[in-house]
């Protein structure tokens, strides 16, 4: 039975709404200051935090003044200077602003598991978590998922498939569901051979060509595992088994996910690509859309649209991705962390392309892990891999 992670369990959605943006010198961080500059009569920017691009940050505080702007590194705060913003280091103050009672909205935009601490925090703390952090989940589902379900904390999905499946399910008996359909754009080497792959440096990688997204999530779009890790997401996020989340190629990125229903009907969201979208509604539900936040969808201009099925042989990560889902929540973390080691490997010129996800297939078989049950035990799990991986597929680091 679907039981998704979002539910009307609070009751005071009035406007203004208070604001913590994690991971705000991001893409999906500079999206949402963006968002909140143009509503100013409904949301307050409460908190900002980041751990690289610190000049952007400066400008940030300048531009926003937010009531505090956190930096990961202790070594950097001092060189903040402000009169309305507090400057704060490390993630230990990130997570105890989350919990503030002020707060409203916790949006989630740090990469990689990094993220997780501030959601579980803000969760536990009973506030709405609007999540681009997909790691989170794909790493620390089961956790999130007890708090949400124990508690009034919760989680409206700002991934932009997830975020479509959430506005298709509007006003929808979830009984009726027969599965949810995740259009993947393919990349930006949807059309090259595997010889061709082996090729591909960083930065054509990162260069997406309809999204404009930070490094990491650039890369997984390239290899899928970016849709491997939204199949994962869309277990904790809908609760769904892994039969009823189905994978679509769609190269204009202009349907952003599909519902399908026993009656034969299928329920689509479309848009312009742009974040933003997906962002504001998170931020605005249930109080009704914002206006003229994305560019207006002319299907008449785009003239057509296409689909098709996923070539397992070329994409090998979707297939990783339910071999995660059979087994137990803690395979899931593995294969986040060693495609976040890989990730960076690549980056760093250090594997191929091609090399990334026959790495993370391997870690997959040489980490044998214990299931986590608290947040202390996930993240000594990581370490352990990380270790694990160092050694024995990155030696040449
Ligand atoms: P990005 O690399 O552009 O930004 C990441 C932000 O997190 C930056 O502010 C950075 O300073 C901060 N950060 C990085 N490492 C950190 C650490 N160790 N501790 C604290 N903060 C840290 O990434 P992005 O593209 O904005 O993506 C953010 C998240 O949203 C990712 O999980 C991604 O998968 C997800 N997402 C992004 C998009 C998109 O269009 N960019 C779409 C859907 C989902
Ligand atoms: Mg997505």
């Amino acid at each position: 039975m679907l039981v998704p992670i979002v539910s009307n369990k609070h009751q005071d959605f009035s406007y203004p709404r208070k604001v913590i943006v994690a991971g705000s010198t991001g893409s999906i961080g500079k999206s949402t200051l963006e968002i909140i500059k143009n509503n100013p009569e409904k949301f307050e920017l409460f908190a900002i935090s980041a751990h690289s691009n610190l000049a952007l940050l400066e400008q940030q505080i300048v531009e926003h003044s937010p009531k505090y702007a956190v930096v990961t590194d202790a070594g950097a705060q001092n060189q903040f200077k402000s009169k309305h913003t507090e400057i704060l280091s490390g993630m230990q103050e990130l997570c105890s602003l989350c919990t503030e009672g002020i707060v409203d909205t916790v949006v989630a935009g740090i990469v990689g598991i990094a993220g997780l601490t501030p959601v579980l925090a803000a969760l536990k703390a009973n506030k709405r978590v609007a999540l681009a952090n997909k790691e989170s989940l794909v790493a620390g589902g089961v956790l999130v998922r007890e708090i949400i379900e124990s508690g009034s904390g919760e989680i409206i999905p700002v991934d932009s498939e997830h975020s479509a499946i959430f506005q298709c399910l509007q006003g929808e008996n979830v009984e009726n569901l027969k599965s949810i359909i995740l259009t993947a754009s393919g990349g930006p080497f949807l059309g090259k051979s595997l010889d061709e792959l082996g090729s591909v440096t960083s930065e054509m990688a990162i260069a997406h060509p309809n999204w404009s997204m930070g490094a990491k999530i650039s890369v997984d779009s390239a290899t899928m595992m970016n849709k491997a890790l939204e199949v994962i997401e869309a277990r904790w996020l809908y609760n769904l088994p892994e039969e009823q989340i189905e994978v679509l190629i769609h190269p204009e990125s202009i349907v952003h996910s599909l519902v399908n229903f026993y009656d034969g009907s299928q329920i689509a969201q479309l848009s312009v690509p742009d974040m933003k979208g997906a962002i504001a509604y998170a931020l605005s539900y249930p109080n009704g859309r914002l206006r003229e936040v994305v560019t207006e969808l002319s299907l008449a201009r785009i003239g057509s649209l296409n689909f098709e099925s996923v070539d397992h042989q070329r994409f090998p990560a979707l297939g990783l991705a339910r071999r995660c889902l059979k087994a137990g929540a803690a395979t899931s973390a593995v294969f986040n962390i060693a495609n976040e080691l890989a990730v960076d490997a690549f980056l760093k010129g250090t594997i191929g392309f091609l090399d990334i996800v026959p790495v993370v297939e391997e870690a997959l078989t040489i980490c044998d892990v214990q299931e986590y049950r608290t947040l202390d035990e996930l993240l000594a799990l990581n370490e352990d891999v990380r270790t694990v991986l160092k050694e024995r597929l990155f030696r040449k680091e």
